[in-house]
Order: structure tokens, then C-alpha cells, then sequence
């Protein structure tokens, strides 16, 4: 048997756009029923660790003078002009009040100092690291949230998985959706889309992305709300990986190889070594990017995906023994989230690999690239060029800092550990409009549908992910403010 309710706003989906659309729009009248497929509120905005705003009272009481118009421009020539710039524009202008608007709603957050990010290469600018608002204690601020939405008059159904929209005569009013195998028709003036892009879809990333080679990270949305609005009219412009990262590769051939975590971003002594400069190169053998950019996981990240989303990071047995015996001197980035700072005998951890087949060895060079698949004689002139330049300090392609060029390739046994790009879900979506209404082909509303967070496209460069800290989960709750008022004011003319 169907069942059938009716509200005037439906929103799907409860992580930060979510929670926010449907604040917003029972602040601004309506009666409003959230579905959630899973038993909680959060999806990956609780896993989340921060929300990007400029100009809030915290980065003013710390004497930061930092300009909306500065941020708008910075992001908008990173995204080299690609992103809406009236969306763009209004997320980042609202991004200060709604984070004091999620705080009344019970979040706790505080700035995080520049000094502190876990980014190296953002340390001291205030635009990419110091607009860091950090999430505290979730499970608390997820609680206070929730009760302060339900003492609204906001209706929860859990366990409840959108299926598809309800569209009669090119207007969206309502959505069917399944709770225990049984199917639920919600009838609504006007629908809010949150369900937060198809990470969770690992056939859909590797289309979208064009390798199967990531490692995922999140909660698990499939996408049914993306391609719902889709058939619904809207058009997916810029949906992608938020690639984040990279990891030590997962074994296939033993678990041991994960519980003991040599895999994944783990507190083992050896991600150390994928945290630090080593020298990396492709599948091929051949040295692809500037090796500080360890320091930067979108950066680091975007350089893994150009050589499809895996690489190899190279080091001998000087470079184990001089991490072995704590004598080593290049800083170990936090990135992603960083490696214990403990030490460990590493040439045990890398036979350990070895065997879990996610790192290779050779006695010699010649016999190193063999195992691990690489073109011998390129693999061999990259190896001499690479110690020639930490020789002379001085990198002729690719321009690493002197400081980062410490560790030549020479005495075996040499190792290959594989090291895999990571995703944070998806981001970018369907085109929008600055009020996050979704947008058809003519660029004209849909009626009654709008859409926010990692299901909503124009906010983003395409495929690379704004190195700014926090810009997703910004983004989250400010766009799904905004769904939220906008859906309330058509569903009741607020
Ligand atoms: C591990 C991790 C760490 C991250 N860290 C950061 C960070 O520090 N800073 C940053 O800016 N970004 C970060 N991100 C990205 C950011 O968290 C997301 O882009 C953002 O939270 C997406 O918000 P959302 O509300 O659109 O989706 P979500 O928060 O994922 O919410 C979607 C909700 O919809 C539900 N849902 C899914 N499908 C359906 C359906 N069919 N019907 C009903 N409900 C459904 C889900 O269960 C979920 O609750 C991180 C992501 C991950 C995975």
C-alpha cells in the first residue's frame, strides 16, 4: 500500500543542505517534511571537519581584514571564470551570516587558526586557510540541531530513500521515495534535492572521472536525487569526484595489510612516507609533478588524477633507515589527515607491504621495475636525473624546494609503494540559478524544484576542487539556506 502525505516543502536528504533548506523554509513559513535514507541527520557534513566564511565575527575578532570581493575574485580566477559568479557571489557574501545562523541553530564551531591548518601550503594565508571555521563536538551540535528543528515543527521520516520526482505538466510537486520496502507518495508544493551528490556510486565516479583507480571516503549516496532532477529537466554540468588527497593503496591480497593499517590514511608510521616529498613517479616510470605538493591535498590529488589517479612514491634503503632511526628531516604533512608523528621500523612496515602487494621491491633499479611494472630504462633515467638534482639542489623540471630534494635514489633494496588518489564524495551538479532553483536546458526554472550542496553545479571549476578550506560544507549550508527560503516562497508566497 502507498501512503501518502503532504507538505508544502519537501526536502530529501539530511546532511547540511539539508538541515539548512529545511530551517530556512519553515523560518519562512511553510510546513515542512524532510525524508532521510539513512536513521540519522549528518551524511558527510558530520564527517565533514569545516565550513568556509569570510568576514565572520571570529576572523574580525582575531584582526583579520578579509574582504568578500578579495575571496569572490581569488575563487573565481582559480576556477578560471568557469563557476556562476552570481551564485558564487551570493554564497560567498551570505557565508558569514549563515554561519552565526548555524551556530543559533545549535552547531559549535570555532576559526581555526592559520598557523594550525593541516594544509602547509595555506599556512599564513588568510583567503585559502584562515577562512577555516572548524566544526566541535559533532555528535552534541548534530543533537542540539536536530531538536531545535523538530521543536520548529520540522517532520522527520527516517530510513526513507527518494526515488524520483513527481512532475506533472513540466511543474515538480512532490517526490515517491521507499521506507522498509514500502512505497511513500509526498505530495508538495515545492521539492529541495539534498541528497548529496553519488560518491557512494563507485561504477558512476570512475565514468564520471575516468579511472577506476580512487579510493572513496563517505557516507553512501548513490545519486537516485541527481538523476531524478535530471529526467526532471535539469542538467548536470559539472558533477565530479571532490578528489582529495591520496592514499597508501588497499591490499587485495591480504587483510592483514588493513588491520594493520597500511592502508588508507591511517596512524601507521609508514604513511609518513606518503606524507613526505619522496620522489613520485607514474605508472610508467616517468617523475610527474613538483613533489611539495604533499602539502596541498587538492593539489596533491589533481597531480595523482593526471596520471589516473595513481602513482608510485619511490625510496631506498637509506630513506628507510634514516626515517627508522628518526633522523628524518623533511616535515611530514597533515594533509588528509596526517601520519603519527611515532616512530617505527620502517624496512619491516615496507616487506609488510611487500607482501600485501601494495609495494614492490628490487635489489637493483633494473629489478625494482620489473616487479613493479615500470619501463626499466625510462624508469632508470628518471632515477639519474632525480639524484642529479637532489645532488645539486636544484629540480630542472618541475621546480621542488631545495629543502624537499634530500633523499636520492641510490642504495637498494629500492621500493614502489602504490599510492592512490581519494574522493570526498561528489561535488557540482546541476545548473542552478543564484536562488538554487534548478535550471533546464533554456536556463529557465523548473518550477518547484530546487537543489543545493553536492547535488548543485556553477560552484566549482569543473573537475578540480577549489583549494580553499572548507568550501564544500560552506557551501552546504549556505546554498541549502537559500534552497530553503526560495522553495518556501514559491510553495507559500512567503
Ligand atoms: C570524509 C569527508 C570529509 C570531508 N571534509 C570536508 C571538509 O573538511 N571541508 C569541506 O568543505 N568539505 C568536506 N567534505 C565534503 C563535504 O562534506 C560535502 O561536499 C558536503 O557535506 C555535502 O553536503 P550535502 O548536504 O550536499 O550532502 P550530505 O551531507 O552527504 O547529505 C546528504 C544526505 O542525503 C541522504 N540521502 C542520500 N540519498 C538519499 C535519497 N535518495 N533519499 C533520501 N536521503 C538521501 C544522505 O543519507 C545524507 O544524509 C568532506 C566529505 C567527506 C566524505
Amino acid at each position: 500500500m502507498t501512503q501518502i502525505i503532504d507538505t508544502d516543502v519537501l526536502v530529501a536528504g539530511s546532511g547540511g543542505t539539508g538541515l539548512a533548506a529545511a530551517y530556512s523554509a519553515v523560518q519562512n513559513g511553510a510546513k515542512v517534511t524532510v525524508i532521510e535514507k539513512q536513521g540519522q541527520i549528518g551524511g558527510n557534513t558530520k564527517i565533514s571537519s569545516g565550513f568556509f566564511a569570510i568576514n565572520s565575527q571570529e576572523q574580525r575578532d582575531a584582526g583579520l581584514k578579509l574582504s568578500t570581493k578579495e575571496a569572490i575574485s581569488q575563487i573565481a580566477e582559480y576556477n578560471h571564470y568557469l563557476s556562476n559568479g552570481a551564485l558564487l557571489s551570493k554564497i560567498v557574501n551570505t557565508s558569514a551570516d549563515t554561519l552565526a545562523w548555524i551556530e543559533q541553530m545549535g552547531m559549535e564551531i570555532k576559526l581555526n587558526p592559520t598557523a594550525n591548518t593541516t594544509q602547509f601550503a595555506h599556512r599564513g594565508n588568510d583567503y585559502r586557510g584562515g577562512s577555516y571555521h572548524m566544526y566541535q563536538n559533532k555528535d552534541n551540535s548534530y543533537h542540539r540541531i536536530e531538536k531545535t528543528l523538530k521543536d520548529a515543527g520540522i517532520k522527520f521520516i527516517f530510513n526513507t530513500t527518494m526515488k524520483d520526482l513527481i512532475v506533472d505538466n513540466g511543474q515538480v510537486k512532490g517526490a515517491t521515495a521507499e521506507k522498509d520496502g514500502e512505497l511513500l507518495t509526498i505530495n508538495a508544493k515545492a521539492v529541495v534535492v539534498a541528497t548529496g551528490g553519488y560518491g557512494g556510486d563507485f561504477a558512476r565516479v570512475s565514468k564520471t572521472m575516468h579511472t577506476n583507480k580512487l579510493r572513496r571516503l563517505g557516507v553512501p549516496n548513490n545519486g537516485e536525487g541527481m538523476t531524478a532532477m535530471v529526467k526532471a529537466g535539469g542538467v548536470d554540468i559539472d558533477s565530479h569526484a571532490l578528489i582529495h588527497a591520496s592514499q597508501l593503496a588497499k591490499s587485495t591480497v591480504t587483510q592483514n595489510t588493513s588491520a594493520k593499517h597500511l592502508a588508507g590514511f591511517s596512524s601507521n608510521p609508514l604513511t609518513q612516507l606518503l606524507l613526505t616529498p619522496q620522489l613520485w613517479v607514474n605508472k610508467k616510470g616517468v617523475r610527474f609533478a613538483n613533489e611539495d605538493v604533499v602539502y596541498d591535498t587538492v593539489e596533491w590529488a589533481n597531480a595523482a588524477w593526471s596520471q589516473g589517479g595513481e602513482y608510485f612514491f619511490i625510496v631506498d634503503q637509506s630513506t628507510l633507515d634514516t626515517f627508522t632511526n628518526n633522523k628524518n628531516e623533511e616535515e611530514v604533512s597533515e594533509a588528509g589527515p596526517g601520519a603519527t608523528k611515532d616512530g617505527g621500523d620502517f624496512t619491516e612496515l615496507a616487506k609488510e607491504a611487500v607482501a600485501g602487494k601494495t609495494a614492490f621491491v628490487g635489489q637493483s633499479l633494473d629489478e625494482l621495475a620489473e616487479n613493479a611494472g615500470l619501463d626499466q630504462d625510462t624508469f632508470s633515467k628518471t632515477i639519474a636525473k632525480y639524484n642529479q638534482e637532489v645532488a645539486e639542489k636544484n629540480d630542472q623540471e618541475f621546480s621542488k624546494s631545495a629543502k624537499s630534494l634530500l633523499y636520492p635514489v641510490k642504495n637498494g633494496p629500492f621500493y614502489a609503494f602504490i599510492a592512490q588518489a581519494t574522493y570526498l564524495g561528489t561535488v557540482g551538479g546541476v545548473r542552478v540559478d543564484e536562488n538554487l532553483a534548478v535550471l533546464d536546458k533554456d536556463l529557465n526554472p523548473i518550477p518547484g524544484l530546487y537543489t543545493g550542496g553536492a547535488n548543485a553545479g556553477g560552484y566549482y571549476e569543473g573537475h578540480s576542487y577549489p583549494a580553499f578550506e572548507g568550501l564544500a560544507s560552506g557551501f552546504t549550508w549556505t546554498s541549502g539556506r537559500i534552497a530553503g527560503a526560495s522553495a518556501a516562497e514559491y510553495a507559500i508566497g512567503a
